[in-house]
């Protein structure tokens, strides 16, 4: 998929004020500086449409921008657990979970990972709640171009055989670099191809 436009639509942190046409959508999440940012921005073909870090106190805001005058793609701030009161039971920030809960115009999610780490135990535990609650998601590996290739099949596959301890399978994944333009294709192509199904399916065009 080719890129011809993309522009900032709204932030806001209440998911019912969120855009209400009803075109496909595309969520990135991850723990803050995962380089979600610089890889949205590598996807559009941006220097800055989502901000790069190294601003602290960054808002916690849920940001869509409308790409191609055709689907949204939208930039969820990094995750973190909210304890429910007294109890020590952990959930994710309310309105992360309500946006993937609500969302109708929600095709699927990226949750990204940096590659050169192992599972950390708030992206399982992310990545379970999303199996947990039917949503489809791909995980994104981040940074590769901090890794030798056969280094990124290895970090990879030990990635695979921890989630594939709770998961029946790996869920479908992209190898991506910002700084070097790897995975830009993969991952726009698989967009352009659910874009395709939803719009088969009657769902697309406002
Ligand atoms: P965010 O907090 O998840 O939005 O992360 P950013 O996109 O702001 O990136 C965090 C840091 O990682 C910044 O210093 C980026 O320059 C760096 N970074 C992001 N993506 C890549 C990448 O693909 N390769 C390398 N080498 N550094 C990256």
């Amino acid at each position: 998929m080719r890129i011809k436009s993309a522009e900032f639509l709204v932030s806001n942190s209440d998911v019912s004020k969120c855009p209400k046409d009803l075109i496909p959508e595309y969520a990135f999440i991850g723990r803050s500086n995962v380089g979600k940012s610089s890889l949205i921005n590598m996807l559009t073909n941006q220097k800055s449409l989502a901000k790069t870090s190294g601003r602290p106190g960054k808002t916690q805001l849920i940001n869509h921008f409308k790409i191609n005058n055709e689907w949204n793609l939208v930039d969820l701030p990094g995750y973190g657990y909210a304890r429910v009161s007294k109890s020590s039971k952990k959930t994710f920030q309310k309105f992360i979970t309500q946006y993937f809960n609500h969302r109708e115009q929600l095709v699927t999610a990226f949750v990204l990972v940096d590659v050169r780490h192992l599972p950390q135990p708030i992206d399982l535990e992310f990545m379970k709640w999303m199996g947990e609650n039917g949503i489809p998601f791909s995980v994104v590996f981040t940074k590769a171009d901090k890794l030798k290739p056969n280094a990124i099949t290895k970090h990879v596959e030990d990635y695979k055989n921890v989630m594939l301890k709770t998961w029946e399978e790996m869920p479908n994944y992209f190898v991506t670099s910002s700084s070097k333009f790897v995975g830009k294709d993969e991952v726009l192509g698989y967009i352009g191809e659910l874009n395709e199904n939803m719009e088969a399916q009657g769902f697309l065009k406002n």
